[in-house]
């Protein structure tokens, strides 16, 4: 052999190291939220990127690699349907809510937001999460979507563009704003075919309410939104909190309703028109809680979290280190009145909570989301303390996980939609093998042994050791 044929061959080597290869799991009991069917001791067959089946016998078939999985717990990959990319989920990450650009300037957030994506896409893979929907952000978010999509070590990415918003953020508006105030039917329009030829997975509309701006006056706009986007076959998402914008929403032809109903319980009509219209739905619990929680100093992040969670996202949350003069009101006034603001989560979840038990005994699509990013949402992990919530508002393991895979998938749409979240033949082979039973109790969900995204496997230790801050 001649050194340029070694050097070569050399070169195929690591070029294949992160390759699919065949691999068989062996001896797990494989756990399939879709149709809630439970297979123990088999044999689940990888070829490449994809599921090639499993086998009731215990013959390896030849040439695939046999790992043991005696005494695990195979499911699919873990999907968060609601993330924000831009924002890292640390202190100043959105001015527009609490102004410390005297602390941080926000460009300099938005700069660290750029150059930690790498490490932001590891943390969610560490979590089994091997698919996310960015449901909003500025227009370099489909930049985000070719790089995740071209990496190995991150999840899957559906995006959408700019939110059509009722209100304006210019405190988020670098020259390239994730929020775009559109105060006409035909502005509108003409933002949906700009976004249209970026090609998003969605198109996500901020249906923001208050005395200024009631549920009818930005409706026109719902409505030009929604035609528009059909015209061009994209869905559409709506941000909407309150049950008559919610509704409002609905009515105009919404797919997707993101964040849970808070303001009253849910009445029967809006149940059915949810389920006539084939609505899936996106609670976002974990939201809920943590602004007031970061600004009053009483942040409850999970074990998982602080486990791999950024550090240095973590540590910023800390608002006892922010000096007092820097302080914005909205932070002041929380530290004040800490029971206030616990006060008013537990309000939110009175109603919340009930509402989402409501809409899955009903047989509404749930699909499970955190909104990371937000402050004190953390990327990867937030998604364990969603499960707790769901859990508290009276989901089973079973519909939880259901809620996290293959209603998931479904948001995330698309050819890759159609082909994660199941555990069946041709699907792609995004796994999380666990060391106990997510279905005797979800908790059980963050016990992962190792991963599989894309036909690779990599265990929970190494995918640690590549955590930024370690
Ligand atoms: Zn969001």
């Amino acid at each position: 052999m001649n050194t340029r044929t070694f050097l070569y061959l050399g070169v195929l080597f690591v070029a294949s190291a992160a390759r699919a290869e065949k691999l068989s799991l062996v001896g797990g009991t494989v756990i399939n939220p879709a149709d809630g069917k439970v297979f123990k001791n088999d044999i689940l067959v990888i070829d490449g990127e994809r599921i090639a089946g499993w086998r009731k016998d215990t013959t390896v078939p030849t040439g695939s690699k046999p790992i043991d999985c005696k005494g695990k717990f195979i499911l699919p990959g873990y999907i968060d349907t609601h993330i924000h990319f831009f924002q890292s989920a640390d202190l100043f990450t959105r001015p527009d809510g609490a102004d410390l650009n005297s602390v941080r300037p926000y460009k300099d957030e938005v700069a660290w937001i750029k150059s930690h994506l790498n490490d932001v896409f590891a943390r969610y893979i560490r979590c089994g999460i091997t698919s996310v929907v960015d449901v909003g952000g500025p227009m370099w978010n489909f930049e985000v979507r070719k790089t995740a999509n071209s990496t190995a070590k991150a999840p899957r990415v559906a995006v959408a563009g700019p939110l059509i918003s009722s209100v304006s953020r210019e405190k988020l508006d670098l020259g390239d704003p994730p929020i775009v105030k559109i105060d006409t039917p035909d502005q509108a329009r003409d933002f949906v075919r700009k976004l249209a030829a970026q090609n998003p997975d969605l198109v996500k509309i901020w249906y923001i309410v208050d005395k200024d701006h009631p549920v009818d006056s930005f409706r026109p706009i719902v409505r030009a939104t929604v035609e528009e986007s059909h015209a061009h076959k994209i869905r559409v998402a709506v941000h909407a909190t309150e049950l008559e914008t919610a509704r409002a929403a609905v009515e105009e032809g919404a797919d997707i309703l993101v964040h849970s109903v808070v303001d009253k319980p849910v009445d029967d009509a809006f149940v059915k028109l949810l389920k006539d219209r084939h609505i899936i739905l996106c609670p976002t619990l974990v939201v809920f809680e943590r602004y007031g929680r970061t600004f009053s100093h009483q942040l409850n992040l999970t074990p998982e979290e602080r486990a791999w969670g950024n550090p240095e996202v973590i540590a910023s949350l800390d608002v006892t280190k922010i000096p007092q003069d820097k302080l914005p009101d909205r932070i002041k006034n929380a530290l004040a009145k800490p029971d206030e603001a616990l006060d008013r989560i537990k309000k939110t979840y009175d109603v919340a909570l009930p509402n989402l038990k409501k809409l899955e005994d009903a047989g509404v699509t749930i699909a499970a989301g955190t909104d990371a990013g937000n402050i004190g949402t953390i990327h990867g992990p937030a998604l364990f303390r969603e499960f707790q919530l769901m859990k508290e508002a009276g989901l089973t393991p079973m519909q939880i996980l259901q809620c996290a895979t293959v209603n998931a998938a479904k948001l995330f749409g698309g050819e890759t939609g159609a082909h994660i979240g199941k555990i069946d033949n041709g699907y792609l082979a995004d796994l999380v093998i666990l060391k106990s039973n997510p279905v005797d109790d979800i908790a059980h969900a963050s016990d992962i042994d190792s991963v599989i995204k894309n036909g690779v496997l990599y265990t929970s230790s190494a995918l640690t050791n590549d955590l930024a801050g370690r």
